[in-house]
């Protein structure tokens, strides 16, 4: 096969002095060379620039005036160029809501899998949920109505096209003649009525089936006595008689409004004052000014309210804060009631209230000195609603977030060891090998240790590089040139043969690979 290149003749941008070469495509080149010799200027100011220019001249003119243009490099001619990325080790990230997982987009292929393949436990009793079937139906009844007459009816809602008098044409064309009720827009229709017995066990499973096929899914019981029992082929504990709604892929990303805490709204902790700043001298009691921003002349009302309320309910003043005990303690911070209906309001309302004066720049000062980041109460820093956590993989019953808090080796053998049941889709099955990929891609640039949750804007330059690099491998780019910024920095030596490893997929893939570099290992590549 012929070989290509990319060459490059007369490049002089910033030290480089009028360079010429030619860089082989389809194959991994290493630049190096001591510091200051032009290596930057070669890989990313003239080359990646190039190609960064060149991809952005295909779009059209009405497009380009929204992305960066770069500068044409100062060079005589470059040819042959393919579109060029960028993996290099600045952090651009800054919101909390970045993580490791959303940053890889595991979190979006984790986020499918548990809408497809996970399992649920009641919030109640916190056993397994399973979906009722015309069988498990069929066993409740006969556990709790045998021997008795029982009727079984669904429900038909007339649509809106439709007359109720040509549903029922419909419906008597299907054999079903007799109706149980109406009342213009919906119909309860009778399946059957039978007597629960052994002999007649078939004929109800029979009947339970067709009633939840024609009812969408629901039917009713009626006993001899009159009395109604609803039964679905949802989610139901039959213990609890608690139905749960069937989950969405939304539900586990807590970038979404259908799946983050509302209380944290997804970030996992929340702004609150901090009572080891509000209250920090606990040997100080109530009297002596325990209630530190009560003590300063704007607010020293406060504190004469605390000791007048204080007094009415027998709370002692002259012992250290300390030695009250929780109830007291309690009292203090929440209070008993609003300040306008004349009670006690506490140190959270009196929070509260700051900070609808927040506005004010000395308020804004004052609340800073008081408040922290906290743990999101709601959710424990799972940044999700609970029912997205009640959904589990695994034996290990593991929910999106305690996954998330394994360190991501630890992940990779999960999923490895995670048998997909046989009902299982296709669909599952392929995300399923999605996540092992890439878990494998990130234990193999020697990133193991880190979790899932971890904060993006936590990670070091190299960390973050790395991670980019699996990211690329995981988006099966081709005719792509990539540019590295010593991939190999912060890494332990055994963890470099690996890294090199990643780097061949990469180049294999067919796509080019430029890198700078310092490694001795790296170079020998
Ligand atoms: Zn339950
Ligand atoms: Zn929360």
């Amino acid at each position: 096969m012929n070989e290509q290149f990319i060459t490059i003749s007369g490049a002089r941008q910033n030290n480089l002095q009028n360079l010429s070469l030619k860089l082989p495509l389809n194959k991994m080149t290493v630049i190096t060379g001591v510091s200051g010799s032009g290596k930057s200027s070669l890989a990313f100011d003239t080359v990646y620039a190039e190609g960064q220019r060149r991809y952005v001249e295909t779009f059209s003119s009405y497009a380009r005036q929204f992305l960066q243009r770069m500068d044409k490099p100062k060079v005589d001619k470059i040819e042959g160029i393919p579109p060029a990325i960028a993996i290099d080790q600045t952090n651009p990230v800054r919101s909390s809501r970045s993580t490791v997982g959303t940053m890889t987009e595991l979190n979006d292929h984790l986020k499918l899998l548990y809408a497809r393949a996970a399992h649920l436990v009641c919030s109640r009793c916190g056993s397994k949920v399973n979906r009722d079937s015309p069988g498990s139906i069929a066993k409740q009844i006969e556990k709790n109505f045998g021997g008795q007459d029982i009727t079984i009816s669904f429900s038909v809602t007339v649509p809106h096209n439709f007359t109720s008098e040509e549903v029922k044409g419909f419906l008597q064309a299907q054999g079903y003649t007799r109706i149980l009720r109406e009342d213009g827009f919906s119909f309860d229709v009778i399946q059957d009525r039978i007597i629960v017995c052994a002999t007649n066990r078939s004929r109800l499973i029979e009947d339970l089936e067709a009633a939840l096929k024609n009812g969408n899914g629901k039917l009713s019981v009626y006993l001899c006595s009159g009395e109604k029992k609803q039964f679905s082929s949802g989610l139901n504990c039959p213990d609890c008689d608690i139905s749960f709604k069937d989950p969405t892929p939304g539900l586990f990303s807590f970038n979404s409004p259908i799946g983050a805490c509302e209380t944290c709204r997804g970030f996992g902790r929340i702004i609150d004052f901090d009572i080891d700043l509000v209250i920090p001298d606990k040997n100080k009691s109530l009297q002596k000014g325990a209630v530190k921003p009560f003590q300063t002349e704007s607010y020293k009302e406060c504190q004469t309210e605390l000791a007048r309320f204080a007094r009415r309910r027998g709370i002692p003043l002259d012992i250290p804060w300390k030695d009250l005990n929780h109830l007291q303690k309690e009292w203090v911070i929440e209070g008993e009631g609003e300040w306008d209906e004349g009670k006690w309001y506490g140190i959270r309302r009196f929070f509260k209230w700051l900070e609808s004066k927040s506005y004010k720049m000395h308020i804004r000062v004052l609340l800073s000195r008081y408040r922290a980041y906290q743990i999101c109460p709601v959710c424990d820093g799972a940044r999700l609603k609970p029912e997205a956590l009640l959904w589990r993989l695994g034996e290990k019953n593991l929910n999106i977030h305690e996954l998330a808090l394994l360190p991501i080796s630890d992940a990779l053998d999960f999923f490895k060891s995670l048998g997909l049941k046989s009902h299982c889709d296709e669909a599952a099955e392929m995300v399923l090998n999605e996540i092992l990929t890439r878990l494998d891609y990130l234990v193999s640039v020697g990133l193991g240790y880190l979790t899932l949750d971890r904060q993006s804007r936590t990670l070091s330059g190299g960390e973050v590089q790395r991670i980019n690099l699996t990211t690329a491998l995981g988006t099966s780019l081709v005719n792509t040139l990539f540019i590295l910024d010593e991939p190999s920095i912060g890494l332990h030596s055994r963890d470099i043969g690996r890294l090199i490893e990643v780097l061949h997929k990469l180049r294999d893939a067919g796509n080019t690979l430029l890198i700078v570099e310092h490694d001795p290992e790296l170079i020998r590549a």
